[in-house]
């Protein structure tokens, strides 16, 4: 289906033709016409199949056609959970606003506070932020959403992840009136934590649901290698470096000094990278994303504060170093190459200490995984034997803020399945401690 069939205006019409864009992808294809007719949705396709567009056209649409209900106050909020991210969608809502009277600004954590004040009192019709900024603003008063009549929630599930579940309700609150539109959007919304929030969140929601964030993506070459140690995952990931032929690529360590060890260590070896971490100044971090998307460099090392949204046209190889803790970071991390059709290698390692994350991550994408060898590399480890059940603890035996429990659990979302009663609580914080204990790199936003 043709942009032309949707019956928008014509200079989003021409925006998208100066983009290049012929046909919408499915999502566009499904998502454009439901948020027009004002449904509140939950939509969720694979990574990279242009879910930005299918909010930002149905919102620069509702702009253009609809009255504002309060002079004031912003018109549409968008709220992605890192701020490299919500610079990402900012920059592709200034191409639409170019050519219309619409202002748009971003609101980042990190950046000047007394700035984006003045920014704000300036009435802009779109706000892009990410949700500790956001609710941080509301707090001062510095501008009121009584006259909000979009809200849109980017990669929402990673926000709730990462403990915003307050400021998320708060927003919601601020914005509670019978014209709001709510529309969520990721590649993994098929589980029972995002199920709760938007009972809260939407009215009546329509879900639209192309594939799974667990079914397959035909343009990304999963391969996965078995490790014996750090280094010998070190020396494959040579291997990888000198074989295969990449254009540019991207390295997910499990933690932020992972990140660094591993700058250190190929910067040594003469290889010129960009590291990210949540370490970095706001400055800092914009510096090294501008500098990797321009091709300054060929290899981007980072942690799961990059595995969302995060379009990045030539990068045709991912290198998970470590696993993700989550199967769902999974999906996303893969998800930064093969996209828009493209294809794209995404290369796993598979330690000891891995290896729960393996299994969760086979039963998440409901697959039994194979490895590959490299010639040379063969690791000796082979798999852990699967532990035996544990018995469910009593609830009366506190366990969930002991990093000893903690630990041994797998992580599911499913608050059914695995958890023992005294796991079960509140699963964001739950998720929070255990991203603090093992130093993961969890966006402050
Ligand atoms: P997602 O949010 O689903 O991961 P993005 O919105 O980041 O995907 O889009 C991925 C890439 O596809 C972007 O570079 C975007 O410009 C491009 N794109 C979006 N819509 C189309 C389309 N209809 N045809 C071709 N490319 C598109
Ligand atoms: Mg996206």
């Amino acid at each position: 289906m043709q942009f032309g069939n949707f019956g928008l205006d014509k200079r989003l019409l021409a925006t998208i033709e100066h983009l290049g864009f012929d046909q919408a992808t499915e999502i566009q294809q499904q998502a454009i016409p439901a948020a027009m007719a004002g449904h509140d949705l939950i939509a969720s396709s694979k990574t990279g199949s242009g879910k930005t567009l299918a909010f930002l056209l149905p919102a620069m649409q509702r702009l253009i056609r609809n009255r504002a209900l309060a002079k004031r106050d912003p018109r549409v909020l968008i709220l992605t959970p890192t701020r490299e991210l919500a610079k990402q969608v900012f920059g592709q809502l200034r191409l639409l606003t170019g050519n219309t009277q619409f202002k748009a600004v971003l609101l980042l954590g990190g950046e000047n506070f007394n700035d984006q004040e003045k920014i704000l009192a300036k009435d802009p019709h779109f706000v892009v932020a990410t949700p500790g900024r956001l609710a941080d603003h509301l707090n001062h008063k510095n501008f009121y959403l009584h006259g909000l009549e979009l809200l849109i929630l980017d990669e929402a599930d990673r926000m709730l992840d990462l403990g915003f579940e307050k400021e998320l309700k708060q927003i919601h609150t601020a914005a509670d009136h019978r014209k709001r539109q709510t529309l969520m959007f990721s590649a993994t919304l098929d589980h029972d934590q995002i199920n709760d929030f938007a009972l809260d969140l939407l009215n009546s929601p329509k879900r639209i649901t192309i594939e799974h964030g667990s079914t397959e993506h035909q343009d990304i070459n999963k391969r996965f290698y078995l490790a014996d140690n750090l280094e010998h995952k070190q020396a494959m990931l040579n291997h990888f470096l000198t074989n295969e032929s990449y254009q540019q690529l991207i390295i997910f360590t499990a933690t932020r000094a992972d990140t660094e060890r591993l700058s250190n260590e190929l910067s040594e070896q003469g290889l010129s990278t960009a590291a990210l971490s949540g370490d970095l100044n706001q400055s800092q971090r914009n510096q090294i994303m501008e500098s990797f998307s321009k091709g300054q460099q060929k290899i981007l090392i980072t942690t799961d504060l990059a595995s969302r949204g995060l379009d990045l046209v030539n990068v045709s190889h991912v290198i998970n170093f470590d696993l993700p803790k989550h199967s769902e970071e999974f999906v996303h991390r893969i998800g930064r190459t093969g996209r828009a059709g493209n294809k794209g290698d995404a290369i796993s390692m598979v330690g000891p200490k891995d290896w729960q994350s393996f299994k969760n991550i086979e039963a998440f994408l409901k697959q039994r995984i194979s490895f590959d060898q490299i010639d040379g590399l063969v690791a000796k480890f082979k798999g852990l034997k699967p532990k035996k059940k544990a018995v469910a603890k009593k609830p009366t035996k506190a366990k969930a803020t002991k990093p000893a429990a903690v630990k041994k659990a797998p992580i599911k979302r499913n608050k059914k399945a695995v958890f023992s009663a005294a796991d079960a609580g509140d699963l964001p914080i739950l998720r929070k401690n255990i991203g603090k204990l093992q130093d993961s790199d969890d966006d402050e936003a």
